[in-house]
C-alpha cells in the first residue's frame, strides 16, 4: 500500500480560495540560488513569471528578505509582488522605497559600525553595509565563526545595535521590532490561509508566527527549503520541504493552480 501524497490537501486551501491567501517567501535560497558573491544571485528561471501570476490571484504575495529592497527591486520589479528589505524595515510602496520610521535614526550609528569593520575587523572577515543593517560575513572560511561573532557582539555592546545570526554571517540590526514574523503577522491579518517559504534560521519567526495564526484558527502552510546549509530545526517544523529553489518553483506553479 503507498502512503497518499499530502502536498494536494495543504495547498488545497490556497488553491481553491487565493483571494483570502497569502504566501510570503524569503529570496536568497529560496527565490535564488546560493553564490558566494551575493551582488551576483539571481531569481531562478521561471520564479519571475509564476510570481506575477500568483500576485494576480492572491490577496497578497510578498517577498520578505534580509536584501537591502534595492537590491530585491533589481530582480523583481515588475511582478506585482509587495518588497520588503532588511527584514522588514524598508519596504517598496508604489515607485518609493520607504523605511521603517524607528530605524531610520540609526543609518549612522550602522555606518560607523561598517566603517570600524573595515578598518579593524577580524582578518578575511567581510562587511556588507546595508543602510540600516551591516552583515559580518564568513562564508567559505567557518573557522573564522567565532571571531566574527565576538566582533558582532562587541559592537552591538557598544552601539546598542542588535546581533542576528543569519547564514554564514552575523548581522547588526536596529532596535527595532521587526523580522520575517512581523511580516507574516501583517500580511496574514484576516487571511484564511497563509504560507511562508525559507531556508534559513532567519525563517524561524515566520514558521513561530505561522504557529501562532494556525492556533487562531488559520491554516498554515510551512515550506522549508533544502540545501547543504539549512539548519534542521527548520526543516523539522516544515510542513513541506523541497529540495532548493528549483523545487519552490515547482510549488509556487502548483500554488498558482491551473
Ligand atoms: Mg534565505
Amino acid at each position: 500500500m503507498t502512503t497518499p501524497d499530502p502536498l494536494p490537501a495543504l495547498i488545497a486551501p490556497f488553491v481553491d480560495d487565493p483571494g483570502r491567501a497569502v504566501l510570503l517567501t524569503d529570496f536568497d535560497g529560496t527565490l535564488a540560488d546560493i553564490v558566494d558573491d551575493p551582488a551576483s544571485a539571481r531569481p531562478r528561471p521561471g520564479v519571475t513569471s509564476v510570481l506575477a501570476k500568483l500576485a494576480s490571484r492572491y490577496a497578497r504575495v510578498w517577498v520578505v528578505s534580509g536584501r537591502p529592497v534595492a537590491f530585491l527591486l533589481t530582480c523583481l520589479a515588475g511582478t506585482g509582488v509587495r518588497l520588503s528589505g532588511l527584514y522588514g524595515l524598508e519596504w517598496v510602496e508604489g515607485e518609493e522605497i520607504v523605511t521603517h520610521p524607528d530605524a531610520e535614526r540609526w543609518r549612522a550609528t550602522v555606518a560607523d559600525a561598517a566603517a570600524r569593520a573595515e578598518a579593524a575587523g577580524p582578518d578575511r572577515m567581510r562587511t556588507e553595509h546595508k543602510g540600516l543593517s551591516v552583515t559580518f560575513h564568513y562564508r567559505g572560511e567557518p573557522e573564522l565563526r567565532e571571531q566574527v561573532r565576538a566582533w558582532a557582539e562587541g559592537e552591538a555592546a557598544r552601539t546598542g545595535l542588535v546581533v542576528h545570526l543569519a547564514r554564514m554571517s552575523f548581522e547588526l540590526r536596529p532596535p527595532v521590532d521587526r523580522d520575517k514574523g512581523t511580516a507574516v503577522v501583517d500580511a496574514g491579518a484576516g487571511m484564511a490561509a497563509v504560507c511562508f517559504l525559507g531556508d534559513d534560521a532567519g525563517d524561524l519567526p515566520a514558521f513561530d508566527a505561522l504557529d501562532r495564526l494556525a492556533a487562531a484558527g488559520a491554516h498554515a502552510l510551512r515550506v522549508g527549503v533544502r540545501s547543504r546549509e539549512a539548519p534542521a530545526e527548520l526543516l523539522d517544523r516544515a510542513d513541506v520541504v523541497v529540495d532548493g529553489p528549483a523545487g519552490v518553483v515547482l510549488l509556487l506553479e502548483k500554488l498558482a493552480g491551473p
